[in-house]
């Protein structure tokens, strides 16, 4: 049992295997806008200490996702509790949130800003200062501390916003599109960033509609297509829906071991394309050689979150994810 005020039993009523502490657990979260229903019965379970993403498309409910799971907006239906609270507001000096709205006071220097943005979350501004020059120093930033946000670049001025919103070292941090808007460069320092908050313990969760982000980061998804999840568990689960894929080349094109491909075998060029047999590739390979079809190469390769994507959530919802990728 948690202890603390306000703490109260935990949810427990969405499958959870894993043994650590949960730092999220919501269940049934709906909520509906001028009678349309944004989210449509979300469950999420985030573990202490795990990086975790919320995968969709535009308007797919990501945002309004995060936004109960703050505390900033109640939901209509369902429970969401955070560190144990089912009132994250009481809780807010634990938490980190960047929402998708970007935004400082362009006059104010970038420590002041980091420090502000502290204090808002109760820390004694002279410790953000403090903490604030700290966090400059050590993301090459140092040289900026005392120039106006408006005198900073689109990149440098999201990473003082991401650095405020680390100052008062939360224990959850919450990043709403953190990748949108950075280049490359600061896309990676992004991503080492977050992995170093999760190698020190602290639980991120973050929205995206770049495969490749959650791919590379998460150990938990939540798939989000039209206000519902159709999937939420481990990156690894998600991808083993899908049977690995066998590329072969072979230097007979005919002969009796054509019949123990597998049914789903499609031709193209001079390799073979099939999904791996539940029993494995071995008998598949006996069967090869001893029919001397002349195996010239064999792959196999596992199947990405992306192909996972399009089985869970469809081709169209992957076509728009696509689409938002790219503009
Ligand atoms: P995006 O990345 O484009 O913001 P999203 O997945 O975060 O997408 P949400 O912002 O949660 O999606 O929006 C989900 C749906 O709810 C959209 O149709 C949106 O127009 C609607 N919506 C969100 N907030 C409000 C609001 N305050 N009032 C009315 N409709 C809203």
């Amino acid at each position: 049992m948690r202890s603390g005020k306000g703490a109260s039993e935990p949810v427990r009523t969405v499958a959870h295997e894993d043994t650590r502490p949960l730092a999220i657990e919501a269940c049934g979260l709906v909520k509906s806008f001028d009678g349309t229903r944004a989210v449509d019965g979300v469950d999420i379970i985030v573990p202490e200490g795990a990086i975790y993403g919320v995968l969709g498309p535009n308007g797919a409910g990501k945002t309004t996702t995060l936004r109960m799971l703050l505390g900033i907006i109640d939901p209509d239906e369902g429970v969401r509790r955070v560190f144990g609270y089912d009132r994250p507001h009481d809780i807010g000096r634990l938490i980190g949130y960047l929402p998708e709205e970007r935004g400082l006071y362009p006059a104010m220097k970038a420590v002041e800003a980091i420090a502000f943005m502290g204090a808002l979350r109760g820390l004694p501004l002279a410790e953000g200062r403090k903490r604030g020059l700290e966090l400059l120093e050590r993301h090459d930033l140092g040289h900026a501390k005392d120039r106006t946000i408006r005198q900073l670049s689109k990149g440098m001025a999201q990473t003082v916003q991401l650095l405020g919103t680390l100052v008062h070292r939360p224990r959850l941090v919450v990043l709403d599109e953190p990748f949108s808007g950075l280049d490359a460069i600061n896309q990676g320092k992004l991503e080492r960033m977050i992995r170093s908050l999760a190698e020190e313990g602290v639980t991120v969760i973050f929205s995206t509609h770049v495969i490749h982000h959650a791919e590379r980061l998460c150990e938990g998804v939540a798939i989000i297509a039209g206000g519902k999840v159709p999937y939420a568990g481990s990156v690894e689960t998600a991808r083993d829906r899908i049977p690995a894929q066998v590329r072969l080349e072979t230097r007979a094109r005919e002969g009796s071991w054509t019949a123990a491909l597998p049914e789903d075998t499609r031709r193209e060029g001079d390799f073979f394309y099939f999904s791996l047999p539940e029993s494995g590739v071995e008998p598949l390979l006996k069967s090869l050689i001893e029919g001397e079809a002349g195996i010239l190469s064999l792959s196999i390769e596992r199947a990405g979150l992306h192909d996972a994507f399009v089985a869970i959530a469809g081709e169209a919802a992957a076509r728009q994810l696509e689409a938002d990728a790219q503009s």
